[in-house]
């Protein structure tokens, strides 16, 4: 991979993440969306659309929002509070970001997701296919958790980490995460003079996480130590992540003019780390036997369409793994299958346009697509 600094991991990356905090969104005194700022961030991403990038934003807000709307933001929420002050909040945080990207011709389109949604394969691959539909057709999602259905324990919780496996699931070459701090201080800059900041981080070691303190001693509003945690995962699935001071009228334009920031680099491509992700993953659930033909499309990097499939074995769900064998039975390759067990053996041998007919639903054109296929022998 080319070496990249922190001011060119911007212009060099295709699809970039941008988290946005509910502190630079919302104006506390007014107890309403900052809406300066708002069009600041979209004169921005509006730039990097017009260059040609694939944006997502994933943007918090709901619950500081709605309990302004509901009038209990001077209390302590409870879960049902929360979840009831993000149902209404989120209303108005779709509609902002489609009025202030909509200012650029910009289509948004707003996905909530929860955990199950990005660690499930078959949820997963769901998800990812949808962002995909939607980065093709030039929109920008604008992501954030399912709140009114995520309880204590089965939510991201904070956003940091819920950007970072979102980045992961799209593939994205860069995650920013606009915060109020410039990056990442050796020690807590506000009570330390000794604290020094770090431009550049190659690895996540104890020592690294060790300078976020803990949970509790925190300096950034979103806590220093989910941002450490989102760095582990974006890096480790191929992804450089940025944390900036977003409180600039235009974040994106000031980072890329080398405002201060701390870049965690990831040491692999998001493609190469998917593969690994791919051929890390548990035993396979299922075997399809293919034709000689689609072994040599299989080795070239193509994806396995249903019509070189000549046999299906095991029990498996739509985003399980499975290994692809040739006729001889000697292992090719292993992917995440676009089909349960049953209905890839209905449509094996059939032409792509045929799944409709034959299962009742417009499923994918390829049994695994090439995204998903490590090929292990060539
Ligand atoms: N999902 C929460 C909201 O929109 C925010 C979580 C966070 O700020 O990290 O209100």
């Amino acid at each position: 991979m080319v070496a990249i600094t922190a001011r060119s991991a911007l212009p060099e990356a295709r699809r970039i993440v941008i988290k946005v905090g509910s502190a630079l969104l919302v104006d506390e005194a007014k107890n309403t969306i900052n809406t300066a700022w708002l069009a600041g961030i979209a004169r921005d991403i509006s730039r990097l659309k017009a260059a040609g990038k694939d944006v997502v934003v994933v943007s918090s807000g709901a619950i500081a929002l709605g309990s302004r709307l509901l009038k209990i933001h001077n209390k302590t929420l409870s879960l049902q509070e929360k979840q009831a002050a993000a149902a209404t909040g989120q209303v108005i945080l779709a509609h902002a970001w489609m009025d202030a990207l909509g200012a650029y011709n910009v289509q948004t389109a707003q996905i909530l997701l929860s955990p199950d949604d990005t660690e499930t394969r078959r949820k997963h691959l769901n998800a990812r296919a949808t962002m995909a539909a939607l980065l093709d057709l030039g929109a920008v999602p604008v992501v954030n958790e399912n709140d009114t259905v995520a309880t204590a324990e089965i939510r991201f919780g904070d956003n940091d980490r819920l950007a970072a496996r979102v980045a992961a699931m799209v593939g994205a070459e860069l995650l920013i995460l606009l915060s109020d701090v410039d990056g990442l201080y050796t020690a807590n800059p506000s009570d330390d003079a000794a604290a020094t900041h770090l431009p550049r981080i190659e690895q996540i070691t104890d020592e690294i996480m060790a300078m976020a303190g803990t949970a509790n001693a925190q300096y950034a509003s979103g806590g220093m130590v989910t941002k450490l945690e989102a760095a582990r995962i974006s890096t480790a699935a191929g992804c450089h992540m940025i944390i900036c001071d977003g409180r600039d009228p235009e974040p994106l334009a000031s980072l890329e003019a080398g405002a201060r920031c701390s870049c965690f680099m990831a040491t692999e491509s998001p493609h190469a780390a998917r593969k690994q992700w791919i051929a890390g993953a548990l035993t396979p659930r299922g075997t399809i036997c293919v034709d000689a033909g689609a072994a040599t499309a299989l080795r070239k990097g193509k994806s396995l369409l249903p019509a070189g499939v000549l046999a299906v074995d095991g029990q498996f769900d739509r985003g399980d793994l499975i290994a692809v064998t040739d006729s001889s039975g000697k292992i090719i390759g292993h992917g995440l299958s676009s089909y349960g067990a049953a209905d890839a053996a209905k449509i094996k041998g059939h032409k792509s346009r045929e799944i409709e007919a034959m299962l009742g639903y417009r499923g994918r054109d390829e049994i695994i697509h090439a995204d998903n296929l490590v090929v292990t022998e060539s």
